[in-house]
Order: structure tokens, then sequence, then C-alpha cells
């Protein structure tokens, strides 16, 4: 066992990885002062009521604005925050800056705005998650009902009693739980039975190909039955062509998200599309 170890660590120490591993290695150290210096930034992407286009809530997604690497992706980074265990500090930044979006939101234009936050499974399985989001709605003032929580099928589906209390407990105090890239994880659906969730996130995989593929169609209307059988809303990720709009529409599709309403925009840029769609369905 040892010896066999020992070989592979051997095997595994070839220059291109050594230069891969130098890559994270300079990543991880430039990740560790990234909170301090100031360089992630939320933007915001709206999700919209599908049937009158109204926006309903925004989701806001992490960037990363590094000087030596310009800026960085979440799809780049987020992995490597994981397993540093860095996502820990970052998600509770995320969640209080999100929460504070939200109330500013709210306050400037009288109307209540969802925020919706990603959160990954070594932050939800930190002791201290469900205190940093307790905190973040304090500070903020923002009322629970208007945080979702976005949560991966990889998560839930360790099945764990403790996973369970952490849901139950999250949906005790009002804040909702969305199961975000629904239909990629290995969908153990007995979960949606048990589990206190809210909203499904079809992931855009399924949803872009709706109008190509007869399968995905199909799919994507079962989900959204599925869904409201289940007392669940379903919000349609993905949504780039404005013909998906009206099958999405047709299908009931409680809500959008996607390049053809917005890509994910800085806040200013977010106050302003808002601005400017609250005014497009005054008329
Ligand atoms: P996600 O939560 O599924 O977020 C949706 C992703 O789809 C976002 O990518 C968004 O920009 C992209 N998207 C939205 N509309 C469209 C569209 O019409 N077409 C296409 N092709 N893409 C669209 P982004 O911002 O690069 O984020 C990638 C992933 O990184 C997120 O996927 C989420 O899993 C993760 N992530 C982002 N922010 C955070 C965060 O604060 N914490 C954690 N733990 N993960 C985050
Ligand atoms: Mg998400
Ligand atoms: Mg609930
Ligand atoms: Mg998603």
């Amino acid at each position: 066992e040892a010896k066999h170890k020992g070989k592979s660590a051997y095997a595994r120490f070839t220059p291109e990885m050594s230069e891969v591993s130098h890559e994270r290695l300079q990543m991880e150290s430039h990740m560790r002062k990234a909170l301090e210096l100031g360089e992630f930034e939320l933007y915001f992407q709206p999700i919209v009521d599908t049937a009158s286009g109204g926006l309903v809530a925004a989701e806001a997604l992490l960037r990363w604005n590094n000087p030596a690497m310009g800026m960085v992706m979440p799809d780049r980074f987020i992995p490597l925050a994981e397993e540093t265990g860095l996502i820990i500090p970052i998600g509770e930044w995320v969640v209080k800056e999100a929460c504070q979006a939200a109330y500013c939101w709210q306050a400037m234009t009288g109307r209540e705005i969802s925020i919706a936050v990603n959160v990954s499974p070594r932050q939800f399985r930190d002791p201290g998650f469900t205190d940093a989001i307790m905190r973040a709605l304090n500070d903020s003032n923002l009322r629970p009902e208007l945080l979702e929580l976005e949560i991966t099928e990889r998560l839930i589906l360790d099945n764990s009693i403790e996973t369970a209390d952490i849901l139950k407990q999250l949906d005790k105090v009002g804040i909702r739980l969305s199961v975000d890239d629904f239909g990629t994880g290995y969908s153990a659906l007995s979960y949606l039975k048990s589990y206190p969730f809210d909203t499904l996130k079809i992931d855009k995989s399924f949803v872009q190909d709706v109008l190509k593929e007869n399968e995905d169609a199909s799919l994507v209307r079962a989900i959204i039955n599925m869904a409201h059988s289940l007392g669940l809303k379903v919000v349609a990720e993905g949504v780039e062509e404005e013909d998906l709009t009206h099958f999405l529409k047709a299908e009931h599709c409680d809500y959008s998200q996607g390049y053809f309403y917005s890509r994910p925009l800085p806040e200013q840029d977010f106050i302003h599309w808002l601005e400017t769609n609250e005014r497009a369905n005054l008329k």
C-alpha cells in the first residue's frame, strides 16, 4: 500500500504537472490576499417572471479582479477556493454583500427584489455556515424571505442528517432554498419530497437545446410539471433566444434567466437595467 502510494506520487510528478501546480500555488497565494485587497466583486443577473418579463430577483455571481490575472471567472477559482477552504471567508463576504445590495435596491425602488446566492458544499458543511447567513441577514436588515440559497444536487445527495438539519433550520427562518443545475447530478428525486426546497433551476444544458432537440423539450416540460405538482417554482437558466421564451411561457415555467434578458452586470449597470426594465413594464 505504502509502496503503491509512493510510486503513484512519483509518477504524478511530471514537468507539465509541476507547472500546473506552480500556477495553482500562485493562484492560491493571490486568493489568500484577494479579500483584504478588495479584489472580489459581485455581478448581478436578472431573474424575471416568464409571463410578464418583470424582474423578480437577481442572482449574485462572483468575479475576481486580479491585477496580474485580470478578470477571473468563478469556474476558474471556485474549485480551488473549495479545496483550500478559502471559500468559507469568501462565501461569507458574498452573502453579506448580496444581502446589503438587495436591501439597498428595496430602499431605492420601494420594491422587494429577491437575491439568489450560490453556496458551495464546503461552505455549507462549515459549522459556522448558518451563523454567517443569519449575521448577513441581521446586519443588512433584509427580510429572510428575500434571500434564496442555491444549492447543487451534488451537495444534497450526500444524504446526511446534518444536511437535512441545516436545510430545515434555514427554511424555518424563512430563507428560500433552490436546487441549482437541476438535472445534471445523479438525481435521486426523493430528496425533493423530504427537503424543504422552494425552487428548481433547470440547468442551461437542457434549456438551450429545447428548440433543437425534442428530447430536451420533453425533459424541460416534464421537470416543470413535476416541480409544479410538488409545489415548487421553476427557473429556466440559460435563456438566450426569444423563441425560447415563447416555449417557456406556453409551458408555464415561472421564472427565466439568461442573456436574452441580460448578462450578469456590475451593480451600477444592474440598477440601470432595473430602472429601464421597470419603465418598459409600466407601458
Ligand atoms: P450557476 O450558479 O449555475 O450560474 C449561472 C451561470 O450561467 C453564470 O456563470 C452565468 O453567467 C451563466 N449564464 C447565465 N445566463 C446565461 C446564458 O443565457 N447563456 C450562457 N451560456 N450562460 C449563462 P458564471 O457567472 O460564470 O458562474 C459559474 C458558476 O460559478 C455558477 O453557476 C456557480 O455555480 C458558481 N458561482 C458563481 N458565483 C459564486 C459564488 O459566489 N459562490 C459559489 N460557491 N459559487 C459561485
Ligand atoms: Mg446559481
Ligand atoms: Mg421553504
Ligand atoms: Mg446553474
